[in-house]
């Protein structure tokens, strides 16, 4: 009965504790486990996609598991996805030979790629600062101000640098913050390198102007002395005589000009022909210097020739085309050579190349002047060269024909002492070479 009695009175007591005790494991768990998926939800907040550890979980809370793992398997693909894209565009961008910036609507510099801070001038990282300190023109401030009120893209040519001055075409285009066209939040500005091309531009445009300054003289020559025969000077034969002969030479004069400005377009435009053969450096000598004897003589000049060219090997070359050249350093050496002097022609062997010398013992050339003689139309002194008929363009064209020949033309000088021009050309070698072959366009100098 005692038995009973305490059974009735301790039994619920029992119960009612194990009861407790259950739902507060139970509890704990739940809340151990929820604690897990916090975690993991927090972690993939932070960019770590690792998935709760599936066995954790059971019934309902293994439902939540499972869709989170799933959802975390996604976005982890989504994210490395939108990274690596991130990553090629940065890379894109970085290794692209335009310079690139993107300025927020405060003008500050969010993103700026190497060929940018290159081109303005300042270290690389220049990201978070205002678009004003890092660059200091204010052609480029008030594009980019443009087009941020305006919405509209502006073009426009800067220069940056003084020493080494490069021009650049710059775009500065607004970026706006939605694809509906909303507000413009930014603006990417594009910086192109156009130095050269615009130096080809001036280079073309002074070319022009030379050549038709140089057609103009004998021309006009040739028409005034002409009109003068018409208008009465026929009758008289000493003047018609001596007018026919300016005629003569001016309209020869002319045939030259344009005869080099063939040559130099064939050369430049990649269309004259090289005949690659072995050539004999002292038969090249001799043929050239055969050929200006009379001239040198006429002029009071010795040439000597040095006999260690007959020892010299071979060297590659278009034996016509070398002559060109050869003949070319002669009669400049005549021209510009007074009487009495000399001229001295030497050929030497250096490592693969065989170098000839033409040595004259003239006026010489200033050193300021002694690396644009080999430009176009270039000349120490305009009238002296086109009083001996120069066209100003024979040196130009014998570095052309040189450097085809994949050798180099020089001159040292002392004015008033002489000129050594110096023409380095590589040795013949026995491989099979092409019968012909066309000169790679050349730039223009
Ligand atoms: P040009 O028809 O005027 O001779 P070139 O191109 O052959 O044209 O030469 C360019 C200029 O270089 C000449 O006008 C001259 O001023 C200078 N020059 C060339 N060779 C000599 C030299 N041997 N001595 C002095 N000046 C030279």
């Amino acid at each position: 009965m005692a038995n009973n009695l305490l059974l009735w009175i301790l039994g619920p007591s029992l119960l009612l504790a194990a009861a407790v005790f259950l739902l507060r494991a139970t509890s704990q768990r739940f809340r151990r486990r929820t604690a897990v998926l916090a975690r993991a939800l927090r972690g993939m907040a932070a960019g770590d996609f690792a998935p709760p550890e599936p066995a954790l979980f059971h019934g309902d809370l293994g439902d939540v598991a499972r869709a989170l793992a799933e959802a975390s398997a996604g976005l982890s693909t989504t994210f490395q996805r939108l990274t690596s894209e991130r990553d090629f565009s940065a890379a894109v961008l970085t290794s692209m030979t335009e310079g690139v910036a993107v300025v927020d609507g405060r003008e500050r510099i969010l993103f700026a790629n190497h060929a940018f801070a290159e081109a303005v001038g300042v270290a690389d990282e220049c990201r978070g600062l205002p678009l004003l300190e890092v660059v200091r023109h204010s052609s480029l401030i008030e594009a980019v101000r443009s087009a941020l009120a305006s919405a509209e893209m502006v073009r426009a040519e800067v220069e940056f640098g003084t020493v080494r001055p490069r021009t650049f075409a710059f775009t500065a285009a607004p970026v706006t913050a939605d694809a509906a066209g909303g507000g413009v939040s930014g603006a990417v500005l594009v910086l192109h390198d156009v130095t050269e091309i615009r130096r080809l531009e001036r280079v073309r445009r002074d070319f022009v102007a030379n050549v038709s300054h140089e057609l103009r003289t004998p021309l006009t020559t040739i028409q005034g002395f002409a009109e003068t025969l018409l208008g009465g000077a026929l009758d008289d034969p000493k003047a018609r005589r001596k007018f026919l002969e300016i005629i003569r030479d001016h309209a020869a004069r002319l045939g030259r000009l344009t005869d080099d400005l063939l040559k130099l377009s064939a050369i430049e435009g990649g269309s004259m022909t090289f005949r690659m053969e072995p050539v004999h450096v002292s038969q090249l000598i001799g043929h050239c210097v055969e050929a200006v004897s009379l001239k040198a003589e006429a002029r009071g000049l010795e040439i000597i020739q040095d006999s260690a060219a007959d020892t010299l090997p071979q060297v590659r070359g278009d034996s016509l085309r070398l002559e060109e050249v050869l003949k070319n350093l002669l009669e400049n050496a005549i021209q510009y050579t007074p009487s009495p002097g000399s001229i001295r022609i030497t050929a030497a062997l250096d490592g693969e190349n065989a170098v000839l010398c033409v040595e004259d013992t003239g006026i010489g050339i200033p050193s300021t002047d002694q690396q644009r003689i080999f430009e176009r139309f270039y000349r120490v002194d305009v009238a002296r060269s086109r009083e001996a008929g120069g066209t100003g363009l024979g040196l130009a064209i014998a570095k052309h024909i040189v450097e085809a020949h994949e050798g180099r033309l020089w001159v040292e000088s002392e004015l008033g002492k002489g000129s050594r021009f110096y023409v380095a050309l590589p040795l013949w070698h026995a491989e099979p070479e092409p019968a012909a072959q066309p000169a790679a366009p050349r730039s223009a100098a």
